[in-house]
Parts: C-alpha cells; structure tokens; sequence
C-alpha cells in the first residue's frame, strides 16, 4: 500500500504502515508529511486525517510544551535524539506513553523529522513502580531522619536525666554521711549521762547512802533496767553508725567456723538453759571463713539471742554450717529455731533499723531492732550476706554466708 502525499514525495509503503511502532515525518514548522497506519491505528486517526495537522496536536500538553522547549530544538541542534519519553494524545482523549527516535534530515529541498513511537506499558509500569518505590524511600528516608532527631533528643534528655541521678545521688549520699555523723556524736554525748545513772543507781541499790525500802528498791531496779536498755540502744546505734559511715575496719582472715560458734555459744547457754531449750552444733571441722573474727562472732551472738528470745520453752536451736558453691567458694552458718517464726510480710524488713515484729514481744524481749540490720551491713563489709527463711508457728533459719578461705 502507498500513500502519496500532495506536497512533499513520501512514500510509506506497506513495510513501514505495518511495522510495530508509529511512524511520523513532519516539517520544520510542524507540519505531518505522513504517518503510518500503525500510529494512526493507535491514535485512532483515518487513513489521511493525520496530514497536514500540526505534530503538537498528537502529543498531550506537558509533551506538547516539553516538544517545543526541548524535543525540537534538541533534534535541530544535534540532527537526532533518541530515548525520549512522550505522551501522545489520542483521539479518545486517551494518554499513551512512549518512547520516541527522531533524525531530522533533508528530503524533496525541505528539512524534515522523522518519528518512530514505540508503545511503553512495560516500561512505564516499571516507572511507575520505581518512582513510588522512590517515594516509599525518600518516605522511609524522612521517618528515619525524623526518629534520629527524636534518638538524638532523648539521649539528651537521657544526658540530662543521668547528670540529675547524679546530683541527688550525690546529695543523698551526703545527707546520710551528715546523719551517721550526727548519729555518731550524739550517741556518744549520751552515753555520758547514762552511765552516770547507772552508777548512781549502783550505789543507792548498795545502801551505801543509806538503807532502802522495799519499794524504792523496786523503782531503783526498773530505772536500772531502763538505763541498761537505753546504753544498749545507743550502743547499737553508734555501730550502725559507724557501719554506715564507713568507719568500721575489717580485719579479714581465716577464721574456722566451728570455733567461732564454740565462742560464742557460752554467752547464751545460760538463757538457753534456763528456759529449757535444746541446743545442737553441726559444724564440719574444716569448714574456715575468710572474714572478721570478732565481727562473724557478733552476728553470730546477735542471732543465736534472738533465737533464745524468740523460742519458747522446750524448743531447740540448732547451728549447722557448710560450704556452698561449686568449689566451695562460699561457708554458710544457719541458726535455726523451733521460736514463734516471723510472718512473711514482715520478713523482708526484719533488717531495716528499728524494725521489730511484734512490738508486745520485742519489749518483752528488750530488743532494740536493730542488731539484724548491724549484722546485715556488717555480713555485706566482709563478703557476704545475711538472709532470713521463718513460717509463724514453725520456726525461723538466719543464714550467714560469707567467703570461704580456700587453700591456694
Ligand atoms: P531486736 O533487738 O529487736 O532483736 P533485731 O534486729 O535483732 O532486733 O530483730 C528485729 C526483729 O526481728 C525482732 O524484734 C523480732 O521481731 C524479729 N526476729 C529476729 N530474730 C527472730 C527469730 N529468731 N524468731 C522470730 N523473730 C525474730
């Protein structure tokens, strides 16, 4: 098939109307020479409608304008242009992309452009695709700048808040070095008169300044009673003074358990024997602590009193010790009693100051609430730990660990 055109001698023969891409040859003005079937097929044009027409009429706008302020002068300057992406205008109003190889050249004494178009669904799809995935990234990108603003925000606020734990606990912790040192002197301008009244006591019990009644004797006994537990008081307030100010030495060695307890059992066996309670000593001979004498012995002391105190007649109390951990890094001494047991909501602050269970009881006991808190703080200055297992009723277990002194 042939068109011939009136003005200019284009053939487009039936290789070129049937090829698979549109084809379009225009004037330097603008003018369609000729088209193939296969472009106006796809712009939905009859078989000479095409000719004659601007070439900006098959484009859409944003082609049309692009066509005019780049396409065009681009063929003019170079003769060529290739890969260029164009809109064509149906006449269905439709868009259809494509993609588009000029060359400007000069046929029958006139400058003209020839077109192919070639259909892009694929590529556009693919454009398309990218350009969203584009947007999701610059999206992502933003979101992500925007969450580092925030990270970088409240690792300063984190900065802030770190530095102000730091001042307070700064400020705490000189607030309790001021309380243990106020503790400290006034425990000690205390004692002073305190152990005054006991020794004028002392004396008017002996009668020295003249003979006593009954009565008197009597009163004389309960001040003397008050005044010992106020001595004892202020004594355990001292050392948990001292413990919390840091001023206790420890002078740490081997130290073998089972002699440690052997020391300190004659201090409470007469209690223990007056109120008819059992007592047991289960110690492997070897098992050696790597602590403070004098300091394991009065916990040691502390605890086995208040075992005494708090178990009733016919009972028993019964140390045991051991060794703990895979390589026997740790002893343990348990002190356990058949005594009246602490209940459970109570057995976690049995080691703050001041703290006693049954407030009837403990006068009964004459306890100032304070020796478990001592010999926790001083069990924690060698190594170690002291905890508390008690069911009311049954019976409480105090066990003590501390380093074992292995041998190198
Ligand atoms: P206290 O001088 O009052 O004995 P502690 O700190 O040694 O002070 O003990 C605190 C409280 O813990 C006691 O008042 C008592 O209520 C309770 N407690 C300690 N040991 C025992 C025990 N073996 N059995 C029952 N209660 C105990």
């Amino acid at each position: 098939m042939t068109d011939r055109l009136s003005d200019v001698d284009v053939v487009v023969d039936s290789l070129l109307d049937t090829a698979p891409c549109g084809f379009v040859t225009f004037a330097d003005d603008g003018t369609i020479r000729a088209a193939n079937a296969t472009l106006r097929d796809m712009l939905g044009y009859g078989r000479d409608e095409l000719q004659g027409r601007r070439v900006e009429s098959i484009l859409n706008i944003g082609s049309r304008i692009f066509y005019q302020t780049h396409f065009f002068p681009l063929v003019k300057l170079h003769g060529r242009a290739e890969e260029i992406f164009l809109l064509l205008r149906a006449t269905s109003g439709d868009d259809l992309a494509t993609m588009c190889n000029a060359v400007r050249r000069q046929r029958g004494g006139e400058w003209v452009t020839d077109c192919v178009f070639m259909r892009v669904h694929e590529r556009q799809k693919f454009e398309d695709a990218l350009l969203r995935a584009k947007k999701a990234a610059e999206e992502a990108n933003e979101q992500l700048e925007h969450q580092a603003l925030e990270l970088e925000m409240s690792e300063q606020q984190l900065l802030e808040q770190g530095e102000e734990l730091e001042r307070q606990r700064t400020l705490a912790e000189e607030a309790n070095r001021a309380k243990s040192a106020f503790l400290a002197t006034m425990s000690h301008e205390l004692r002073t008169p305190l152990n005054a009244i006991g020794g004028y006591v002392q004396l008017l019990e002996l009668g020295i300044q003249g003979p006593i009644t009954e009565q008197q004797a009597d009163a004389l006994a309960r001040i003397s009673r008050a005044q010992r537990h106020l001595v004892r008081l202020i004594n355990d307030v001292l050392n948990l003074a001292r413990i919390e100010a840091g001023r206790v030495e420890y002078n740490l060695a081997p130290c073998n358990l089972e002699e440690m307890a052997h020391a300190v059992l004659p201090m409470v066996e007469p209690q223990l024997r007056s109120r008819g309670i059992r007592y047991f000593v289960e110690i492997a001979p070897e098992l050696t602590a790597y602590a403070d004498r004098e300091k394991v012995q009065q916990i040691l002391l502390n605890l086995l009193s208040n075992a005494t105190k708090f178990t009733p007649a016919n009972g028993s109390v019964t140390v045991t010790g051991a060794a703990e951990g895979e390589r026997g890094e740790r002893v343990r001494l348990v002190v356990r009693d058949t005594g009246v047991g602490i209940p459970a909501e109570r057995l976690a602050h049995v080691f703050e100051p001041f703290v006693q269970v049954d407030d009837s009881h403990a006068r009964r006991a004459e306890g100032t609430g304070l020796g478990l808190a001592i010999s926790r703080d001083l069990a924690c200055g060698m190594g170690g730990d002291l905890s508390a297992e008690s069911q009311v009723g049954v019976g409480s277990a105090f066990t003590l660990t501390l380093p074992a002194s292995l041998p190198a």
